[in-house]
């Protein structure tokens, strides 16, 4: 059955499994996922080592497949397609930000950023042009004919993203994207994701472990063991815990319950 609501999802999963033998053993990675991913939405998935956070990134981005359930991308079921149709999906509709920022090294800031363009089969913009205008977007406006090696580990990531965003991906999928970086250099990079969201309207679904980072997600959902054991809006989850913990220090006499006004 067709859902009504499917061609709205950026991303749509439906019991979404992955096992992966060794062997005689088999390792069930990803034990069952439905998600849905609105349009736009900034989703954070956090989880212990080993829950299935990057298999199941894997799986949404057509870089893995699936052995068993769907995964739908902007109403496409890429669940089973051959190499060559997935990797036309991915240049299509999907950009990708790792822990490492893997920049070809002897290439400039706006060389890297405008290579993926060289390549594209529609081609919707000048490759140089549309280059300068993401590394301005993302605060790298001087940074344009720096090599990787001259710049600092959050302008490294910043490029990576604007050569993900290069083809106007509606769906952008990063695995740690911060893991490898600085607290300064991380607010940076999520600001710049956060650029991303409004400028372009780019959905985007980020693997962390990092709890400050997490924080500022405006969805979560946590994997444990391979399926999802929590879904939800994270700054009124931030505010519920607030509010536990003024109940809790109330409770222990640590604040008062009706504060005197200061004299
Ligand atoms: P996370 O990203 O949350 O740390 P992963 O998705 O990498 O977790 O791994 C989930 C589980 O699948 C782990 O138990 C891991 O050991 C296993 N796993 C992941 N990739 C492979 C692989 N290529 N071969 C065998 N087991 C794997
Ligand atoms: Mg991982």
């Amino acid at each position: 059955m067709a859902n009504p609501n499917s061609n709205h999802a950026v991303v749509r999963t439906e019991d979404l499994r992955k096992d992966l033998k060794l062997g005689e053993v088999t390792v069930h990675a990803v034990r069952g996922v439905s998600l849905t991913v609105a349009p736009g939405e900034f989703l954070g998935i956090i989880g212990p080592s080993g829950s299935g956070k990057s298999t199941l990134l894997g799986m949404i981005g057509g870089l893995d497949t699936p052995t068993g359930g769907k995964v739908f991308i902007d109403g496409q079921d890429i669940s089973n397609l051959d190499e060559r149709a997935l990797t036309r999906v991915r240049n299509e509709k999907i950009g990708f930000v790792f822990q490492f920022f893997n920049l070809i090294p002897t290439l400039s800031a706006l060389e890297n950023v405008a290579l993926p363009l060289q390549f594209a089969r529609k081609r919707k913009h000048n490759p140089a042009k549309r280059a300068r205008e993401l590394l301005d977007m993302l605060g790298l406006e001087d940074r344009k004919n720096h090599r990787p090696a001259q710049l600092s580990g959050g302008e490294q990531q910043r490029v990576a993203l604007a050569r993900a965003l290069v083809n106007d991906p509606p769906l952008l999928l990063g695995d740690e994207p911060t893991g490898n970086l600085d607290t300064f250099s991380s607010e940076i990079v999520i600001k710049a994701l956060r650029t991303a969201q409004a400028e372009m309207g780019t959905t985007i679904i980020i693997v962390t472990h990092n709890m400050d980072i997490a924080a500022q997600m405006d969805r979560l959902i946590s994997l444990v063991d391979g399926k999802i054991a929590e879904d939800r809006d994270a700054r009124a989850s931030a505010r519920l815990a607030a509010v536990q913990m003024l109940r809790d220090k109330r409770q222990s006499g640590e604040i008062s319950m009706f504060p005197t006004s200061p004299r």
